[in-house]
């Protein structure tokens, strides 16, 4: 845990967050500031930094946490992944987080049925 970061915070229960997904390697939960119907932010435990300084297997693993959330949330077919890397790009919270937005309001719903 870095002690300085936010979503390391969230993932001590330190900040709350509506939390739809953790296993013993990932959390996903709703971003605060949502941009756009569905947008959610899939966070490995340990923490890296951002993209550039994780290893593949975290991301690598990241893919079927995302893939069942999909399936569960019944939006398969309308989804949008955003990885930003570095200040330069926009990115603000330097815990690496991969968003997962999409129109899909229903898929919404059932995210906040999710919440855990
Ligand atoms: P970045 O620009 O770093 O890729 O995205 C960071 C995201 O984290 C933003 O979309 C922002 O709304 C979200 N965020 C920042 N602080 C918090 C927080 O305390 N809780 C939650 N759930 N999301 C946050
Ligand atoms: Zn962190």
């Amino acid at each position: 845990m870095n002690t300085e970061c936010i979503f390391c915070k969230i993932i001590a229960g330190e900040i709350p967050s509506q939390v739809v997904h953790r296993d013993d390697n990932y959390i996903a939960f709703f971003d605060i500031e949502p941009k756009a119907a569905l947008h959610l932010l899939i966070c490995p435990i340990a923490h890296t930094n951002d993209f550039q300084q994780t290893p593949p297997e975290i991301i690598a693993g990241a893919t079927s946490v995302i893939q069942n959330l999909a399936k569960k949330l019944n939006i398969e077919n309308n989804y949008t992944l955003q990885i930003n890397n570095g200040a330069d790009s926009g990115q603000i919270v330097f815990h690496l987080h991969i968003h997962l937005l999409s129109s899909d309001k229903n898929g919404n719903k059932k995210a906040k049925a999710l919440t855990i």
